[in-house]
C-alpha cells in the first residue's frame, strides 16, 4: 500500500503528518517505510532520526558533443523540448541544468557525434529507525531536476506493507513524480487563504491524474470554515483536523514526533491511518494492526460511521479548553485527549 502525503504549498505540516503516520504504523505491527521525496529539502530525518546504513550516488546522463564529428546539422536542437542543446553557426552548446536526460539528441544525431556522460545528481540514503524503514533523497546544490532522484528514492523502498511518500511541496513535476503510482494521496492544508488557494491547485492536479485523495487540515481553528466548505463542494473527504496548539509547534521546533510529545494526539493519527488505509482500497492492513489502531483511536466509543467527522463538525477532536499547554488559545478547536 502506497500513500503519498502532498500539499500545494510548503509549511503546511506535510512532513509532520507523514512522519507521525509512519512512526505510528511501525509501532503498531505494520511493516512500514517512510520515503522522503522532498529531495531539495528533506527534513523527515530530523524527527525520525534514522540510522543510515547505505548511501548511493545517483547520476544522470548528459550529452557530450564531439566537434570533430559534428556536421552542425541542427537535428539535436530540433528534437530537444527543453532547449538543453542548441546548434549555433559554429558549435553546439549543451546546458546540463536544463537537460532531462531523455537521450533523444543522441538518438537522432546522424553523425554519431553525441555520447552521454554521467553527471552526479544527488544521493539516496537508506536506513532504519527502529522497525521503520527510511529512505531519503538529497539533491546536489545547483541541480534543478529532481524527478530522476525521486524515482531512485521510490525504487529504493524496502519491502513493506505501507510505504509513505513525503512529497515535495507545490504542484510541479517533483510532486507529480512522487504521487504517481500511489494508491491514495493525502493533501495537507492549513486554514489560510494561501492554504486554500494551493489546496485547490493540488486537488486539480490529483484530479487530472485521476487519483483518489482526502484532506488533512493542519493548525485547524474554530471559525475557519473555508477549507471545509471547499472540500464539501468538491466532495473531498476531510480525513482529520489537527489542532493549532502550542505543544505541537514546540515538539516540531525541538525535532520531536508530535504523537510522542503531545498526549492524545495518537488518537487523531490512528484514526487517520485507519481511514487512509481503508480509502486506499487495499487489504494490506493486518488484522492485528487494525485492532491496535482501532483501540488507540478509541473507535469503540464512537457511534457507527464516526471514522470521519460529520459535515460541518470540527472533526473528531475534543475541546481544547482546560489544556494547560495551550493557554489563551480559545480559537484553537481541540485537543485530542478526552
Ligand atoms: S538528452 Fe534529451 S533533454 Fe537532454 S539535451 Fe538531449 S534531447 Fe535535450
Ligand atoms: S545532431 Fe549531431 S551532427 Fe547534428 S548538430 Fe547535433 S551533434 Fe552535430
Amino acid at each position: 500500500m502506497r500513500i503519498a502525503i502532498a500539499s500545494g504549498k510548503g509549511g503546511t505540516g506535510k512532513t509532520t503528518v507523514a512522519t507521525n503516520l509512519a512512526w505510528l504504523a511501525s509501532q503498531n505491527g505494520l511493516a512500514a517505510a517512510y520515503l522522503d521525496c522532498d529531495t531539495e529539502e528533506p527534513n523527515g530525518h530530523l524527527f525520525l532520526r534514522p540510522a543510515i546504513d547505505q548511501r548511493r550516488e545517483i547520476v544522470r546522463m548528459i550529452p557530450q558533443v564531439d566537434p570533430a564529428r559534428c556536421t552542425l546539422c541542427g537535428q539535436c536542437g530540433e528534437i530537444c523540448q527543453y532547449s538543453a542543446i542548441v546548434c549555433l553557426e559554429q558549435k553546439v552548446l549543451v546546458f546540463p541544468e536544463l537537460c532531462h536526460s531523455c537521450g533523444g539528441c543522441a538518438l537522432v544525431c546522424p553523425a554519431g557525434a553525441i555520447t552521454e556522460t554521467p553527471r552526479a545528481l544527488g544521493v539516496v540514503e537508506t536506513g532504519r529507525c527502529g522497525g521503520l524503514g527510511f529512505v531519503q533523497g538529497r539533491l546536489n546544490i545547483g541541480e534543478v531536476s529532481s524527478p530522476p532522484l525521486i524515482r531512485a528514492v521510490r525504487q529504493a523502498a524496502p519491502p513493506a506493507d505501507l510505504l509513505l511518500y513525503d512529497a515535495p511541496p507545490g504542484t510541479a513535476c517533483p510532486m507529480i513524480e512522487t504521487v504517481r503510482g500511489a494508491d491514495y494521496v493525502v493533501l495537507v492544508t492549513e486554514p489560510t487563504p494561501f492554504g486554500l488557494h494551493d489546496l485547490r491547485l493540488a486537488w486539480q492536479v490529483i484530479k487530472s491524474l485521476q487519483m483518489e485523495c482526502g484532506v488533512v487540515v493542519n493548525r485547524a481553528l474554530v471559525g475557519e470554515t473555508e477549507a471545509r466548505q471547499f472540500c464539501e463542494q468538491a466532495r473531498i473527504p476531510i480525513l482529520a483536523e489537527i489542532p493549532d496548539i502550542l505543544a505541537i509547534a514546540e515538539a516540531y521546533s525541538e525535532g520531536k514526533l508530535a504523537i510522542e510529545a503531545v498526549p492524545g494526539l495518537q488518537r487523531i493519527f490512528a484514526r487517520l491511518l485507519l481511514d487512509v488505509t481503508s480509502a486506499a482500497g487495499t487489504n494490506a492492513l493486518p488484522e492485528a494492526a487494525r485492532r491496535r489502531l482501532r483501540s488507540i483511536a478509541d473507535l469503540r466509543a464512537d457511534p457507527p460511521g464516526c471514522g470521519r467527522p460529520a459535515p460541518g463538525a470540527p472533526s473528531c477532536l475534543l475541546a481544547l479548553r482546560g489544556n494547560p499547554r495551550a493557554p489563551n488559545r480559545a480559537r484553537a478547536i481541540s485537543s485530542p485527549d478526552p
